[in-house]
């Protein structure tokens, strides 16, 4: 494959630097280098003129959310429309960041609570989120870890990843694990080579996963030699971001093609964004692209509630429209699965429309996606199994060796070997009321 890049991007490339060399637009380092970080710079850029007041406005917001744009990103805005480009929304500060609505949080996933060493988040019982930098090619205007953003411009040392790993290393219950920051892929090739060989060398460790966003925002980031390096360490699974059509382009493709050659499974996670892809024709059509190259739609996301995003949000109505548009009418592995992260940590939330219409002793009632009501009669003889945990005297054929594994939650309540009949909060007021009654 030759060089893809367009006339646009090679005339930007001169605008950027005064001496581009042949090489410079496909060089990731080059464009880390000349990230645009100001309004000036992204004016002169684009070519575009802000007005003196939107100027000041713009100024203000990036002072308390920087802004970081990589030229390959910034060259996809198209600079004719550019207040309605989803590439510019996405890139470009917004004086409503300013905006703090009575329900945002700083920490609405409660990241920090959930962590038990720096970097580490744990919150399901068999997995982590490891933040391993802080740094980011491109600054998402809708980052959910916005209050991060830019707060320490500096790629943690091994030393600094070392507590991480050593949680994960001291903690057996921990099967899979999640790196992501920050942009996992803007630490050097080695760094990333020598944490993938620490993390894979722990023996419970079954997988480790990628989160980023460099497919998207410079896909030249991934380079051969960082894909000869991920090769070695399956398995491995990377989920990207893209959230719009026009993010898929020739140089992003062949970014995931690299990675899909090598054998890595490609997931994306979207976040459902108003005035950027509230659509479902334009999600639909996001979806089957990224099918197309080998990438798995995994999470749509509902917008969070961390600050500064109040401009962004949607009713979860609009999420559950999207995905009535979805099931049913195109490959089922082109619908993700749309999630509201619960505010205060309670982790993903799937959300979806609802296909059972009602429910009898011998008959369920369905609809599917074309408003057909059918009926699905249950069984006339289930042997239900009667689980103690006892797998060896099991007459299913997994011999689990160790039933220790505590049921949790909802899943407890459909347990044949817990006897716990509800789940109440904490501050129930009628329980309280008892137990004062009580005294
Ligand atoms: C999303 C997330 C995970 C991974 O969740 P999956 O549903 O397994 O993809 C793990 N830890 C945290 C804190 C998360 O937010």
């Amino acid at each position: 494959m030759g060089t893809i890049y367009t006339a646009h991007q090679q005339e930007l490339a001169g605008v950027i630097d005064d001496a581009p060399s042949r090489s410079s637009w496909t060089d990731w380092k080059w464009h880390i280098k000349n990230r645009v970080t100001t309004v000036e710079d992204f004016e002169r850029v684009l070519g575009i003129r802000f007005s003196e007041t939107e100027r000041r406005a713009h100024k203000l917001t990036t002072a308390r959310f920087p802004m970081s744009v990589t030229p390959y990103y910034l060259s996809l805005i198209d600079v004719e429309d550019y207040a309605n480009d989803p590439v510019f929304l996405q890139a470009f500060p917004s004086p409503r960041e300013l905006e703090i609505s009575r329900h945002d949080m700083t920490d609405p996933l409660h990241e920090d609570s959930d962590s038990p060493v720096p970097g580490i988040t744990h919150r399901y019982p068999d997995r982590v989120l490891f933040h391993v930098s802080n740094l980011c090619s491109m600054y998402c205007r809708h980052c959910t870890r916005k209050r991060k953003v830019g707060d320490r411009d500096a790629i943690p040392t091994r030393a600094e990843l070392a507590a991480g790993i050593e949680y994960i290393r001291n903690t057996p219950q921990v099967r899979d694990v999640l790196l992501s920051g920050g942009d996992p892929f803007m630490l050097p090739d080695e760094t990333l080579d020598w944490l993938l060989g620490e993390v894979e060398r722990i023996p419970h460790v079954e997988v480790v996963r990628i989160g980023t966003r460099m497919p998207v925002v410079l896909p030249y980031r991934v380079t051969e030699d960082l894909v000869a390096m991920l090769r070695t360490h399956h398995p491995l699974w990377i989920n990207t971001h893209f959230n719009h059509p026009r993010e898929i382009t020739a140089s992003s493709r062949r970014a995931l093609a690299r990675l899909a050659d090598a054998g890595i499974p490609l997931g994306n996670q979207s976040v459902l964004l108003a005035g950027v892809n509230d659509c479902p024709r334009l999600i639909k059509t996001l979806n089957q692209k990224l099918v197309q190259n080998r990438v798995r739609p995994y999470y749509l996301y509902q917008c969070d509630l961390s600050e500064g995003l109040t401009h962004f949000r949607t009713p979860v109505g609009k999420g559950i429209e999207i995905l009535e548009s979805l099931r049913g009418h195109t490959s089922g592995f082109a619908v993700p699965t749309y999630v509201v992260d619960a505010p205060g940590g309670g982790g993903k939330i799937p959300v979806m429309p609802n296909y059972i219409v009602s429910w009898g002793a011998n008959k369920v009632v369905l609809r599917n996606y074309e408003g057909v009501i059918t009926t699905y009669a249950e069984p006339d003889s289930y042997e239900p199994n009667y689980c103690d945990r006892d797998c060896a005297a099991c007459n299913l054929t997994l011999k689990e060796d160790d039933g220790q594994e505590k049921a949790c939650g909802v899943e407890k309540l459909l347990m044949d070997w817990d006897d716990t009949v509800s789940l109440t909060p904490e501050d129930n007021e009628r329980l309280a009321r008892r137990d004062t009654d009580a005294a």
